[in-house]
């Protein structure tokens, strides 16, 4: 018998399975695609908001506890899964910012680590080879990433070692609702009960909830990105110049991100974003002019209005919840409001 039905199988969905799952639930979590390979696959893996000060007290909240417990969590899917998703405390150096007070506020608010590093030399100090046209940065020395499509076959892993039951290419076509309760879902034809069903259906969710009163505004947001081929320990930490950041991977590959299209769910690549993309890149760190483009993909955040991520029971239908609309930072808040969902589902 399964006590909830998860829609989407994006990190969003299987962090909450997990969560759900450790509160005692039996859950079923359907996937219209595979598991994980629509934004949780193509994002960057940074564990912070990009300019962490500019966000709302919620998402800084669900970010700190993402801070706090990656680490262990990230030691935990490991070990579930026997693949390493590649946490990396490696730093994030944002170059040039003209929001040093805002940072200094947020750092001191959140008990980040964050200094302010003057002058060319301190900072080619701290990454050789950038670019000359830097002369001062914010430097946060605690901020890790993960390498997406590690981090999605850890937690695909962790759900089979869990006895988490899953089916892939089963789409979720209507929600079965009786006199306002939820009874289950129909899915490739067929309907599947339980008297409690997630909606965690990333850039999707909102057309999930059409036909109801209280829809969430998510909206997809393509975003772009590129991957140079280079050598371990070129680039040391993450660097973010207004909105393109370079990461560094452990096997020397970059990441290049990224762009924010509103393009419906279109996720085609364009020959003049990727132009685009690597001038911005050299422009940070000039050497990777000399690296190949190794992949050019798109996906496709769930946008949401400030980024705050709807965390919540649906207002009108018993035992419908919503875990949806992370935007650019599903990875940090990922940990934090799956907890949270559980919370709510469980009380
Ligand atoms: C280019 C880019 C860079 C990013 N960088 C970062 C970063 O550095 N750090 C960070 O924290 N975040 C980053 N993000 C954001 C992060 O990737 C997303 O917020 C997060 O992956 C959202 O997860 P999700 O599970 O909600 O969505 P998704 O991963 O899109 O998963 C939703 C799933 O639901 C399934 N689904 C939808 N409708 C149905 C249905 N009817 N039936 C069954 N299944 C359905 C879909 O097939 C999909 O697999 C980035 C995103 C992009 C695109």
């Amino acid at each position: 018998m399964t006590d909830c039905i998860i829609i989407g199988g994006g990190l969003i969905g299987m962090l909450s399975a997990r969560e759900l799952k450790k509160s005692g639930l039996n859950v079923l979590l359907l996937e219209k695609g595979e598991l994980g390979k629509e934004s949780s696959w193509a994002g960057g893996g940074i564990l912070s908001p990009l300019h962490p000060w500019r966000y709302s007290h919620e998402v800084s909240q669900l970010a700190s506890e993402g801070h706090r417990h990656y680490p262990q969590f990230a030691q935990e899917l490991y070990a579930e899964s026997g693949i390493d998703p590649e946490y990396i405390r490696c730093g994030m150096l944002v170059l040039n910012s003209e929001q040093q007070k805002e940072a200094l506020a947020w750092a001191r608010e959140w008990s980040m680590n964050l200094s302010i590093i003057e002058g060319g030399n301190k900072i080619q100090t701290l990454q050789p080879g950038l670019a000359a046209s830097f002369d001062n940065g914010l430097w946060m020395p605690d901020v890790a990433q993960m390498r997406n499509p590690r981090l999605i076959k850890a937690a695909r892993g962790s759900l089979d070692t869990q006895n988490i039951e899953y089916k892939e290419h089963v789409q979720v076509e209507k929600l079965n609702v009786v006199n306002g309760k939820i009874k289950g879902v129909i899915a490739n034809g067929k309907t599947w009960q339980a008297d409690k069903v997630l909606v965690a259906g990333g850039a999707w969710s909102a057309e999930i909830l059409k036909p109801y009163l209280q829809v969430p505004d998510i909206q997809p947001v393509k975003g772009q990105m590129v991957v140079f081929k280079g050598q371990p320990g070129l680039l040391k930490c993450i660097l973010l110049a207004e909105n393109r950041y370079l990461i560094p991977r452990k096997d020397g590959r970059v990441l290049c991100g990224s762009t924010i299209e509103h393009s419906g769910f279109d996720k085609s690549t364009s020959e003049e974003v990727k132009q685009d993309l690597l001038h911005s890149a050299t422009e940070i760190f000039p050497a990777l002019a000399q690296l190949q483009i190794e992949h050019h993909w798109a996906g496709l955040r769930p946008g949401s209005p400030q980024g705050v991520p709807t965390i919540a029971a649906h207002s009108e239908i018993e035992g419908l919840y919503i875990n949806a609309g992370h935007y650019r930072n599903g990875v940090i808040l990922g940990l934090g409001s799956a907890r949270r969902i559980a919370e709510i589902i469980t009380q």
